[in-house]
């Protein structure tokens, strides 16, 4: 038996929205019963885009966090069922059932990431099915991962060993959102936002052109990340933890090392550091 899952790394997600609009191409008007009932027009769609505005001007970013149901294991919105309205099938997708849960209004707010919506026009509440119709039709995967221009969404089945997110998951560490809830969630992230530390290179003797390729190194609190300056000479590090405190050290050949303490309480950026000849 499958049971599905994703990896949405923050890092490679430039904003497109095109999940966004995929799935609102996919559920707007059209019923997948037993599953699902056609969305109203005016209803936002089962993806939640939640932009994150980080940084200090001039120096500041966005994230973009797709946030599907994230089907979670110890799905509150199940646990809270009187009458298997919300139940979680043996894939791991956690389904709305139409009919149970018509007039059901508190459905809504069983789940605390607030992905859950109600459809005034059929009078029921409504959420993502990882697009369950689709995949009991041979689809390999949802609307949103296959609309994704640049493979921020990987979505398949955890219990093969084989499949590619099976590997991935074993690659590298992957974060939960909103750990707190305890809700063991099958849709885990990457890169999700943190702080931001920023700044720039200068080379006092060549003033005029920007310091590109200086090595830097960000120490602390269990984290060690380096970069090297782009064209522009600037450098950052984001998704780093809030209220610790870091050592930066920016190092170049035939230059003095400059090593500066930072704090994460809030975004930083440490405007211009000057490197002087060795
Ligand atoms: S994210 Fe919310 S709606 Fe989805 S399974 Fe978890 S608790 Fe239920
Ligand atoms: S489709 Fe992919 S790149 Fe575009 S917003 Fe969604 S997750 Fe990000």
């Amino acid at each position: 038996m499958s049971r599905y899952g994703m990896i949405i790394d923050i890092n490679k997600c430039n904003g497109c929205y095109n999940c966004f609009l995929a799935c609102k191409d996919e559920y707007t008007g059209n019923d997948y019963l037993p599953y699902s009932v056609g969305e109203p027009n005016e209803a936002r769609p089962f993806m939640k885009m939640t932009e994150k505005e980080m940084g200090k001007c001039p120096k500041v970013k966005v994230d973009y966090v797709a946030q599907p149901c994230l089907q979670c294991a110890d799905a509150t919105c199940v646990k809270m069922a009187t009458n298997g309205e919300v139940y979680r099938r043996p894939d791991g997708i956690v389904i709305i059932d139409p009919e149970k849960a018509k007039g059901k209004r508190e459905i809504v707010n069983s789940c605390p990431h607030r992905v859950i919506s109600w459809n005034e026009e059929r009078d029921v509440a409504q959420k993502c099915t990882f697009c369950v119709h689709l995949l009991e039709n041979g689809a390999k995967e949802p609307r949103c991962a296959e609309a994704c221009p640049s493979g921020a969404i990987l979505f398949g089945d955890l219990d093969d060993p084989n499949s590619e997110i099976s590997k991935n998951l074993k690659s590298a560490p992957t974060q939960e959102l909103n750990p707190d809830y305890n809700l063991r969630p099958n849709v885990v992230y990457r890169n999700l936002p943190g702080r931001l530390i920023a700044g720039e290179v200068i080379f006092e003797d060549k003033q005029e052109s920007c310091a590109q390729g200086v090595k830097v190194t960000l120490k602390g609190d269990s984290v060690e990340k380096s970069c090297t300056t782009d064209f522009l000479g600037d450098f950052e590090f984001k998704g780093l933890p809030a209220g610790k405190a870091f050592k930066l050290t920016i190092e170049y050949n035939g230059y003095k090392p400059q090593i500066i303490d930072i704090k994460t309480d809030t975004d930083k950026n440490i405007g211009e550091v000057l490197l002087n000849q060795a």
